[in-house]
């Protein structure tokens, strides 16, 4: 989509009926295009390249899940959000659906209005990240947004999450002794080691909402909207086992580097009187908390999470 060009979106459904009724809502502000089949999906998502899909489940051919998946593996559409329009509405299956990435999940029957303003609002998602390609917001040394770009966005979701009174969260990240590994193995291995670790991040934060940047020298932020405090926990804690779990070998062979990360996690429903300023500030207290109880560890307190899940212990340390 080039920015003088209309939002195209793809919709898979394999009943007629079910097309029309949605072209009926979205073709007064966006492009359409329209699939019946999961195998037609897979390949007007690569030769079509839209901004948007709409995906159903339940289709004779290939199930939607097996077209995300699909979608996901591919380097041309794994990018493209996914919002699953469907009958089925059990926990089960909207959770199997974010789990295999998609950025949500909206059940039949539903009211018009609410298709519109979720599309509006992951457009919006969409035409951002482009900006931020264009502005050049990514930090050159890991290809991953920069500080800047992450305070604007973390402001961005803050007011939709308040909106919308919806959960978000926030990991602030920092590597643990990083000054010594430079000192042992030298900065260009440093700078390897900020790259690798950024990928990883990147990989954690999956849902086109989720972003995950470079906030200082070897400082990073992991964004999480729409996430609860689990989930905000679960995704640190792969995290810092994955960091743990590194090993990158030295330019000449010779050795194999570890290193460990120290987390601290944070989650809210941001009520008005609330500041982002003060949601950053106290993932960052957690995070120096991490630090003086030993490092490589995650640590959240109770505090503002309480309203993303009121039986948080008083202090969680994994
Ligand atoms: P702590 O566990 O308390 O976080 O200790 P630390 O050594 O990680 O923290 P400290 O802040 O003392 O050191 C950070 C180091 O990160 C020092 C700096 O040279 C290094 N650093 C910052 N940016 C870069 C970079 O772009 N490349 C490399 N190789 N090193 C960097
Ligand atoms: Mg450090
Ligand atoms: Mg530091």
């Amino acid at each position: 989509m080039v920015s003088d060009e209309r939002f195209k979106i793809l919709i898979v459904d394999d009943e007629k009926s079910n097309l029309v009724a949605l072209e009926r809502i979205l073709s007064p502000e966006y492009e359409l295009i329209t699939a019946q089949s999961g195998k037609d999906a897979i390949n007007m998502a690569v030769s079509d390249s839209p901004d948007l899909i709409l995906l159903d489940i339940i289709m004779p051919d290939m199930d939607g899940f097996h077209v995300l998946v699909r979608l996901k593996e591919l380097a041309e559409t794994k990018n493209i959000p996914v919002i699953i329009v469907t009958g089925l509405s059990n926990d089960h299956d909207e959770e199997r659906g974010f789990f295999l990435g998609a950025v949500d999940y909206i059940s039949r029957p539903f009211k018009n209005a609410i298709i519109k303003a979720r599309v509006r609002t992951h457009a919006m998602i969409v035409r951002q990240l482009r900006t931020i390609e264009r502005l050049g917001l990514i930090d050159s040394l890991t290809d991953i947004p920069n500080r800047r770009s992450f305070d604007d966005r973390i402001d961005i979701e803050w007011r939709r999450c308040a909106r919308e009174q919806k959960p978000i969260s926030f990991l602030m990240m920092d590597l643990d002794k990083f000054k010594d590994y430079n000192d042992a193995y030298g900065h260009p291995q440093g700078d390897v080691l900020l790259r690798t670790v950024a990928e990883l991040f990147s990989e954690a934060a999956r849902r086109p909402a989720d972003m995950a940047a470079r906030l200082g020298g070897e400082e990073f932020g992991v964004l999480l909207p729409d996430a609860d405090i689990s989930n905000a926990l679960y995704i640190a804690e792969k995290i810092r086992q994955d960091v743990e779990a590194l090993r990158i070998p030295t330019a000449d062979g010779s050795t194999v580097t570890k290193a460990t990360i120290s987390i601290g996690a944070i989650s809210t429903i941001p009520g008005d009187d609330d500041l982002v300023t003060d949601f950053v500030a106290l993932a960052d207290t957690y995070l120096y908390e991490a630090k003086s109880l030993g490092r490589n560890r995650v640590v959240t307190h109770e505090s503002w999470n309480r309203r993303t899940m009121p039986d948080t212990s008083n202090q969680q340390v994994l």
